[in-house]
């Protein structure tokens, strides 16, 4: 199955109630041959009628953040966790993770990238299968399966708390330092990764 067969097949997914109440079904967006991936939480109010992850101030502060750390949105794929809006952007149900978390690790499987950033908590839980709290582990690394995941602040929480603005532009600086020192890879060519110039 390739990726955007994936997302063909979650076109009409009804396994959750979150169906219910979405426009659109948001999948994910990139390079699908991406050596890094970023996992949001879920589609808000933009992403929900646009069909797209990160859009609107949220998605504007992403690419700013990307630029910081020398990548474009070209160079990544981005996608969430749930792939559904929760209505009035709560959080979402442990069971709704649950039931869309396959299709996360689908797409990690046929992107297969080197680095898995997380930006905010549920994206770190859902990878770490624990309850952790992103204020207390941002910066540092996991491994995951053979991935390096990698857990930041999520840009949202800059746009509620402007104190939060630096400790993510903070992240993004880490993880700039991060990549740098990544040694060159073998399996993918140099030039996929698009990092060793
Ligand atoms: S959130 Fe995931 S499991 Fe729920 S309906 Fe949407 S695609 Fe399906």
């Amino acid at each position: 199955m390739t990726l955007d067969e994936l997302g063909a097949s979650l076109r009409d997914c009804q396994r959750c109630r979150l169906a219910s109440k979405r426009t659109q079904v948001v999948f994910g967006i990139g390079n699908p041959n991406a050596s890094i991936l970023f996992i949001g939480e879920a589609p808000g109010f933009h992403e929900d009628k646009q069909g797209e992850p990160f859009v609107g101030a949220v998605g504007k502060l992403l690419t700013e953040l990307l630029e910081s750390a020398g990548l474009s949105r070209n160079d990544v794929y981005i996608a969430n966790v749930i792939k559904c809006r929760p209505p009035d952007n709560r959080d979402p149900m442990p069971d709704e993770i649950e039931t869309c978390k396959p299709f996360l690790m689908q797409q990690i499987e046929l992107i297969n990238p080197r680095v898995i950033c997380t930006l905010g908590n549920f994206a770190i839980r859902t990878m770490l299968g624990k309850q952790v709290s992103i204020t207390k582990i941002r910066g540092q690394q996991f491994e995951v399966q053979g991935f390096h995941v990698f857990p930041m602040l999520h840009p949202a929480a800059a746009l509620h708390q402007g104190s939060f603005r630096a400790l993510i532009q903070e992240d993004f600086q880490k993880l700039k330092i991060f990549l740098d020192n990544l040694p060159r890879p073998t399996s993918k060519s140099a030039e996929q990764m698009g990092l060793f110039g």
